[in-house]
């Protein structure tokens, strides 16, 4: 497994974490979910936890600050170690510009889009919101998520197709079947 400097992009309830979470295993590389670590952060009750809260909950962007704060340092060290899998970020083209100035040499080298179609997410975020029953699954919420993906996070795919670095999977099938094509995905040039 060649490349491990990867973002993995697409929509909630796409496969992102599914999909880092192997790749972790297989290669080694950490999977730096975003989500998670800003969940954490609510639960701990810490004050950056406090700061963000409102935004989970509503399922808007927290603020490029906040995050950039959290998420740079990790990715710098895990570029020194095995690598990265980045899950749930960058989420928007100032997110992906400040990644790659400020992480210099630590910079993404690749970005997997996962693509579901729109129905097939609304199923599995309302199939996780039973199961794990995460604050921000709510049908409200999950509809307001999809938009912010649409208008915020959709236009890194043509950001990351200009520079040669983006493939796509199609994400709709069973996490086995996804796997597979991730790992043939990462194995052929991007485009
Ligand atoms: P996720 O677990 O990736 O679906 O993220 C859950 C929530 O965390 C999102 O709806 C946002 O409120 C926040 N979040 C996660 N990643 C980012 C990011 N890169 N930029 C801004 N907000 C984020």
């Amino acid at each position: 497994m060649p490349v491990l400097r990867l973002v993995l992009l697409g929509p909630p309830g796409s496969g992102k974490g599914t999909q880092a979470a192997r790749l972790a295993e297989r290669t080694g590389a950490q999977h730096i979910s975003t989500g998670e670590l800003l969940r954490a952060e609510v639960a701990a009750g810490s004050e950056l936890g406090g700061q963000v809260a409102g935004y989970l909950q509503a399922g808007e962007l927290v603020p490029d600050e906040v995050l950039l704060q959290l998420t740079l340092p990790l990715v710098r060290r895990a570029a020194e170690g095995a690598g990265y899998l980045l899950d749930g970020f960058p989420r928007s083209v100032g997110q992906a510009e400040r990644l790659t100035e400020a992480a210099e040499a630590a910079a993404p080298e690749r970005v997997l889009l996962l693509s579901v179609p729109r129905a097939e997410l609304t199923r599995r975020l309302l199939g996780r919101a039973a199961e794990q029953g995460r604050p921000d699954d709510t049908a409200e919420v999950i509809q307001r998520r999809l938009e912010v993906f649409d208008t915020d996070t959709r236009p890194l795919i043509d950001y990351y197709g200009r520079r040669g670095m983006l493939s796509r999977v199609d994400g709709a099938a069973t996490p086995d079947v996804v796997a597979e094509r991730v790992c043939r995905a990462l194995q052929a040039p991007p485009g």
